[in-house]
Order: C-alpha cells, then sequence, then structure tokens
C-alpha cells in the first residue's frame, strides 16, 4: 500500500495550518458553506481519482482495500471532502459492475482526468425504495429519451457524468429499471437541469441537490448492461460501495480519537491528567474496543469482495449497518469526554473539528442505504446463514484459503473481479461458519504465552452467539415486510459477523511480525479481547465493572499517542490492517 503512505505524506499535519488540508481550513469552509475546491484539486494532482478506476481498464484500481485505505486517510483529515471526492468513485461503480469493456475504458479515462461522477439513485418521493423509481427512459430509434427528477444527489451540480437509475418498463418487478451513464456536455440545453442546492447539518460545504431530465436523449450506448437489468446491477454496485463507505467511518474515528486522546492526556483535573480519571478511562477503553471492533469488520468487508464475492451480502450489510452505528457512538462519546470544548466554534479547541466531525459523519449512516435499509439486507440472507453442510466447502483447515485472503494481512487478494459479487449468499458465509473451528483453536491455545483465559472464554461465547443466531435465523419466514424482530435478529448477526471478522483476524495474524505501533496491542491478546468483550457487552446488556483489558489497552494507546495504535494488526508492508 505505497499509495496509502505516499498520500498520508504529501497530505501531512492537519494540525499544521498551513497545509492545504488542515483542520482549520475544513473548519472554516465547513462555517462558510463552501464547497472544498481547492483541495478536491489537489487530490486530483495527486493522483487519487485513478485509483477509482480498475488497472484493467486504464486506472490504478487493483485492491479495493487500497482505495478504502486512501478514502480513509482523506477522511481522517476532512471527512466532507473524503465524501465530496470519494463519491466518484461511488457513480462509477454500476459501470465497473455491469458496463461493457468499450465503456468501462471510456469511463476510465474520464476518471483518470478528473471527470466528477455522480450516482443518480434516489427519489424525493421513493427514498430506499429503488424499484419504485419513476425516472423514466423511453427507446426511441436513437436510444433513449430520459425524464423526471432525482434528488438528493451528490455532486448533481458540479459533475461531469452521472449514473442514473431509470424505469425502462412500466410494469412493476425486479426487471423494470436500467442504468444510464448520462454524460452532461452531450444533452442539448435545458434537458439537465440541476435543482437549489440543498443546506444541510453536516458535510455543509458539499454539493447535494438533485437534477432534473427534461426529455434527455442518450445514445443505446449509454445503456449500462441489459434493459431491465438496473436494480440487479445497483444492488452488486451497492455491495462493493457500501464495504468501501466503512472506510470513510474509520477515518472520522481515527480524527475523532486523536483529538480525544489529545483533550485527555493535555488537560488535568484534580491534580492529574483527564485520562487518569476513572470514568474517562473507562469511556475511552470502551469506545476503543468498539473501534476494534469496527475495524476488524470493515477490513474484513473490504476484502471480502475481492476474497470472498460470494458472501459480500453478508459482510457489506453488516459493516454498512455496524461500522458507522459504532463510529457515530464513538463520536458521541467523545464530546462527552471533551465536554465544554466540544461547543465552541473556532480555534480555541481543535479548530472546531469536533462538532463538525460529530454532524458530517451522520451522513454515512444514511447514504448508499441507511441504516435499516441494510439490517433489511441482512434480514434477505437469513436462510443461507446457516449453510455449512453439503455443497458448502469452507476449506480444509479452521480457515480456507478464501477466508485466509479475507483477513490475513500479509496474504495475496484474488485479482480484482467487481462481476463476481453475488447478490445472495448460496453457500452460507465462511466468516460465520469457521467461527467453530476458530474457537477451538484459541481452546486448543489455553495457557500458551499471549493468549489469556478471558480469550478462550470469550470465543467459546462468540461460538455460542454464531450458533444460536444460526438457528433462529434459519426458523424466520422470508417476508417483502419483514417484522420488527427480524430487525433485532439482523442486529445480532452483524454483531457475530463483526466477533468473526475480530475472531480470524487474530488467529491469521498473530504470527506475522508487528509493527511498532502493533506491538502492544497485540500483547496477551489484548485488541482482539477488548472487541469482543465489547461485542459481549452489548449482546448481553451487561458491563463488566472491572475488566481487565481496559487500563493496558488504554495505556497502550496514550503512550503512543497515536491513533495508528487502531490499526489492528500489520500488513507486511507496514501500513493499516
Ligand atoms: C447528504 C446526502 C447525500 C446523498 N447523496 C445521494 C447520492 O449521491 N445519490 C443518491 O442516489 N442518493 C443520495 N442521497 C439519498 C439517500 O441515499 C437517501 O436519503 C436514502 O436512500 C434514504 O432515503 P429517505 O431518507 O427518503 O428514507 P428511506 O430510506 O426511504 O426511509 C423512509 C422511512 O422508511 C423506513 N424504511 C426505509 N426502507 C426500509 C426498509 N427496507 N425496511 C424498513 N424500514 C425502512 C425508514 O426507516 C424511514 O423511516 C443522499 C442523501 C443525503 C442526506
Amino acid at each position: 500500500m505505497a499509495a496509502v503512505q505516499e498520500l498520508e505524506q504529501h497530505l501531512g499535519d492537519p494540525a499544521d495550518p498551513g497545509r492545504l488540508i488542515s483542520c482549520q481550513r475544513s473548519t472554516d469552509l465547513d462555517q462558510r458553506e463552501q464547497f472544498p475546491d481547492a483541495e478536491c484539486r489537489e487530490l486530483d494532482r495527486l493522483g487519487i481519482p485513478a485509483h477509482y478506476a480498475p488497472r484493467a481498464w486504464g486506472g490504478a484500481l487493483e485492491r479495493l482495500d487500497t482505495s478504502a485505505e486512501l478514502l480513509r486517510v482523506v477522511a481522517r483529515r476532512d471527512l466532507s471532502l473524503a465524501i465530496a471526492h470519494g463519491k466518484t468513485f461511488l457513480g462509477c461503480v454500476p459501470v465497473w459492475v455491469g458496463g461493457d469493456d468499450d465503456q468501462a475504458r471510456r469511463l476510465a479515462d474520464d476518471v483518470v482526468r478528473g471527470a466528477v461522477v455522480s450516482w443518480g439513485l434516489t427519489e424525493r418521493d421513493h427514498g430506499g425504495d429503488l424499484a419504485a423509481g419513476d425516472v423514466s427512459a423511453v427507446r426511441n430509434s436513437d436510444g433513449y429519451v430520459l425524464d423526471g427528477e432525482k434528488w438528493l444527489i451528490n455532486n448533481a451540480r458540479r459533475n461531469h457524468l452521472a449514473c442514473v437509475l431509470a424505469r425502462t418498463s412500466p410494469d412493476p418487478g425486479p426487471r423494470s429499471h436500467s442504468v444510464f451513464l448520462v454524460e452532461r456536455a452531450a444533452l442539448p440545453s435545458g434537458a439537465y437541469v440541476p435543482l437549489e442546492p440543498e443546506r444541510l447539518h453536516g458535510i455543509r460545504g458539499a454539493d447535494i441537490s438533485g437534477f432534473r431530465l427534461h426529455g434527455a436523449p442518450v445514445p443505446a450506448t449509454a445503456r449500462i448492461g441489459a434493459e431491465g437489468h438496473g436494480l440487479e446491477i445497483v444492488l452488486k454496485s451497492l455491495l462493493l460501495t457500501r464495504a468501501m463507505c466503512a472506510g470513510l467511518s474509520l477515518g472520522a474515528a481515527d480524527h475523532g480519537l486523536g483529538i480525544a486522546l489529545r483533550h485527555a492526556t493535555t488537560v488535568h483535573r484534580y491534580g492529574r491528567p483527564v485520562i487518569d480519571l476513572p470514568q474517562t478511562r473507562r469511556l475511552l477503553a470502551d469506545v476503543l474496543g468498539d473501534l476494534l471492533l469496527a475495524e476488524a469488520l470493515a477490513v474484513a468487508a473490504v476484502r471480502s469482495v475481492q476474497a470472498l464475492p460470494g458472501e459480500v451480502a453478508v459482510t457489506s450489510a453488516a459493516a454498512k449497518y455496524l461500522v458507522p452505528t459504532l463510529v457515530q457512538q464513538a463520536l458521541t462519546r467523545f464530546t462527552e469526554l471533551v465536554g465544554t470544548r466540544s461547543l465552541l466554534v473556532g480555534a480555541t479547541f481543535a479548530d472546531a473539528c469536533l462538532q463538525k466531525l460529530h454532524r458530517d459523519h451522520r451522513i454515512v449512516g444514511i447514504f448508499d442505504g441507511s441504516t435499516v435499509v441494510n439490517l433489511h439486507a441482512l434480514i434477505n440472507t437469513f436462510p443461507f446463514l446457516n449453510r455449512s453442510g453439503p455443497g458448502y466447502d469452507p476449506g480444509s483447515g479452521p480457515r480456507s484459503a478464501a477466508l485466509d485472503a479475507a483477513v490475513r494481512r500479509d496474504a495475496e487478494l484474488p485479482p480484482l473481479d467487481l462481476r463476481a459479487v453475488e447478490l445472495v449468499p448460496r453457500r452460507g458465509a465462511a466468516l460465520l461458519a469457521a467461527v467453530p473451528a476458530a474457537a477451538a483453536t484459541v481452546r486448543g491455545l489455553a495457557g500458551a504465552p499471549g493468549v489469556p483465559a478471558e480469550l478462550v472464554e470469550l470465543t467459546a461465547w462468540l461460538a455460542g452467539a454464531c450458533a444460536a443466531i444460526g438457528t433462529a435465523a434459519a426458523a424466520r419466514r422470508p417476508a417483502a415486510r419483514p417484522p420488527a424482530d427480524d430487525f433485532a435478529l439482523a442486529q445480532e448477526v452483524a454483531g457475530c459477523v463483526a466477533g468473526a471478522a475480530a475472531l480470524h483476524t487474530w488467529l491469521a495474524n498473530r504470527h506475522l511480525a508487528g509493527t511498532a505501533a502493533a506491538g502492544p496491542l497485540r500483547d496477551d491478546a489484548l485488541w482482539v479481547r477488548s472487541a469482543l468483550a465489547r461485542l459481549r457487552a452489548r449482546a448481553t446488556r451487561r458491563e463488566p465493572a472491572v475488566a481487565a483489558w481496559r487500563d493496558p489497552l488504554v495505556e497502550a494507546v496514550a503512550a503512543a499517542g497515536d491513533v495508528s495504535l487502531l490499526r489492528t494488526e500489520p500488513t507486511g508492508r507496514g501500513v493499516h490492517p
């Protein structure tokens, strides 16, 4: 991931107001509700758009985890900027998933040269109910004519292209819509009318509005995939983009944690740094455990797109539900930790970044499928979660080679093939299916150096929880409008997927030579114990008053004074998990 380190170095310290992408400038732009134009140009100059287009078609994208990590590096400095710039990647994915070589090559060429691409899915009256969309595309002898309004759309006013989901059949059903890549410059005047910008409580400088299409003619070659296959292409694309969105949340978490740590270690109360107050320490420890769990899930989800493309329906929905949820809760707790200063406007405290971050991050749980939509997506996988019988091949050992690639940081990933993702996890989910074997491995390690009894106990609990959700999910009946109880079960499923990701990640990487920063977190399985302990506390709604991992975890992070400690396991290349 040399590109990630290079970007980190190029962008430098965001606390330095002399940097183009600095906290001071981003809160200033936010207060003036001004788009980060210069910052976007800088990311273009640094070649970031090439990482939005697969190498096979002329871009630089070979591994999705690298692109997610690049988004994280930007989000760690300014989440608004990461969303404004990264949206082009999301807008392109339907073409990478459903377009032909010629369409993909032409779009890749445009994107590498800095074209801005919007994703036009939702409509004012239909929100997440994409199959109800009214924007129409009517076929004629030259191609199609598009009519109707898309709202809310990121970069609708400044884009060059938009991927638009439009109705090609008046009949309801899964074959009612198609995807079109609309090139604004090729349209007659008045055919694409951007709507007035909406003012927002978060990502205030972003360009969020919509557009109206008035008899917009597009050639037949603008249609992506076969007519009527639009919903399928969009749903597959969302599996990828939802996994990628976790990178935005991780960047926000890094940023928030940095601010909270600085406050906790430099502000003194009752004669000691705030971090020494028992309640502050516990708050920090618990949030760190949550963030480590979020990180393990996020990384496994994005790597799964290449390693386990048949199972992304589970991992991606779990990540898009749980990672933004945990990170938003963490940001709320950081404002609690910082207290008064978190409410101040201006330069008095951390350039007022924490309140901006708290507002900005809310959008990650809304766009690309809201939290509830992703829980619904997980409910749709219930009939498949228990599959580990005939037809399912979890591999010869506790982890198959494919699962290994999803979690082992030095494992090669299979070549990027965005068309390989499957909407239905027919063979189940390897992350879950391999938990009993992983728990048995940990049991066998009991008493070995670095494997405390608490870890053995936590993994046994996780194995039990995974078995229970598998049985419960298999007993649920599929329904177009699932009962509320199913959503509660989906939350438990997401937790188990996250716990499984953490457990496999720990087992797969514990022998790798650690980076200096990873050391203290790896001692006595500290990071995975804290992640699993937090998961169990949430699931059982029982918070242990005393937990052996809390003090060492906080001390390890405070001593490093560096949020890179959150990078749970080394990659073998010295970068994030
Ligand atoms: C800042 C911002 C930027 C955006 N950018 C884009 C963009 O670039 N492109 C784009 O296409 N869209 C974009 N959107 C739109 C965004 O994706 C939608 O807001 C999102 O789809 C939710 O729509 P909605 O708020 O109308 O609510 P819906 O998701 O439709 O929800 C309405 C109500 O129904 C419930 N509900 C919905 N679905 C389910 C379900 N499956 N199960 C149970 N309950 C459900 C919800 O809980 C809620 O109470 C953006 C939105 C914002 C705020």
